[in-house]
């Protein structure tokens, strides 16, 4: 049986009643396979499952993709009773952000390429409700998806340099049978943009090949991701990145593992992919 909580106390309450370890996945709702996964991890190594569903505003740049992000708390929670979570927390924004909230934690250097750049103030937001979500729930591991491989490097580092008993564990992206990566997002797809959207793993997967085949030069791998987006009409390019798997700054080399990442529009839709060249990952 699945309790829906919604205040810091509620959580606390339901907390003490529940037997350790706890395992945490984050999310901010409108949960599919991708989730499951990260649930299905958590409930398979600890006692006690914990999602979060909480769309937080402070990792949003712009207002109209906020009001816009998909919810359906309904369905979310019967998802998550399916995969046998046994907590989900879905608090109210002054529930995560207290009266006179004043308090942002930044990370530096490896929050700062890509995403960051791309979405100033994204990985503030994360980082500071990671952290709150973290303090809350004191969970002995959270669960987050490789699909957003900064997310996972920007919250490691934090937890290792704020001291947080939590450790920080790395799913694999789930996909589409096509090799879209699922994602919420993709629900704003238009039909003629879902069957464009497999571009994203298309050029990663060009880029992988051609990498296989000894290509070391990171901007030949660039132009690779380039050329096979350019295919498609309807993708505009954010970014394409060939980049250090450790501190994800560009490459001009490939000659040690490293991350191929890109983010793409189709119309208003942003989406984001990545394949890790070479264990480990960032
Ligand atoms: P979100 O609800 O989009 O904030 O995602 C919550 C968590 O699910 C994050 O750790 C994501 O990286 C992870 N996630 C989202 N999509 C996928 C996917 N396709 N495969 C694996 N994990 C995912």
């Amino acid at each position: 049986m699945t309790r829906v909580v919604r205040t810091r106390a509620e959580l606390r309450d339901a907390l003490a009643a529940s037997p350790r370890p706890y395992g945490l996945v984050p999310t901010m709702g409108w949960l599919h396979e991708g989730h499951r996964a990260l649930m299905g991890r958590a409930r398979a190594e600890n006692a006690t499952t914990v999602v979060s569903i909480f769309v937080n505003p402070r990792q949003f740049g712009d207002a109209a993709d906020l009001a816009q992000y998909p919810r359906n708390e309904a369905r979310d929670v019967a998802t998550c009773e399916a995969e046998g979570v046994d907590i989900v927390f879905a608090p109210p924004v002054e529930e995560v952000y207290p009266p006179g909230f004043d308090t942002v934690v930044t990370v530096g250097a490896i929050a700062r390429p890509l995403e960051g750049a791309a979405r100033p103030g994204h990985f503030d937001g994360v980082a500071t409700v990671v952290a709150i979500l973290f303090n809350l729930v004191g969970a002995e591991r959270a669960y987050f998806g490789q699909k957003d491989a900064q997310q996972v490097a920007v919250i490691r580092r934090m937890a290792i340099d704020l001291a947080t008993p939590t450790e920080v564990i790395a799913c694999p992206t789930i996909r589409e049978a096509d090799g879209l990566a699922m994602s919420s997002r993709n629900v704003h797809l238009t039909p003629d943009e879902r069957r464009a959207a497999p571009v994203l793993r298309r050029a990663l997967l060009a880029a992988r090949s051609a990498w296989e085949d000894g290509e070391r030069s990171a901007e030949a791998l660039r132009a690779r991701m380039r050329i096979e987006l350019a295919s498609e009409p309807l993708a505009s390019v954010d970014y394409v990145s060939v980049a250090d798997a450790a501190s994800l700054r560009e490459l001009d080399r490939v000659e040690g593992p490293a991350l191929l990442s890109l983010a793409v529009r189709f119309g208003s839709t942003r989406l984001i992919d990545n394949e890790a060249l070479g264990a480990p990952g960032p």
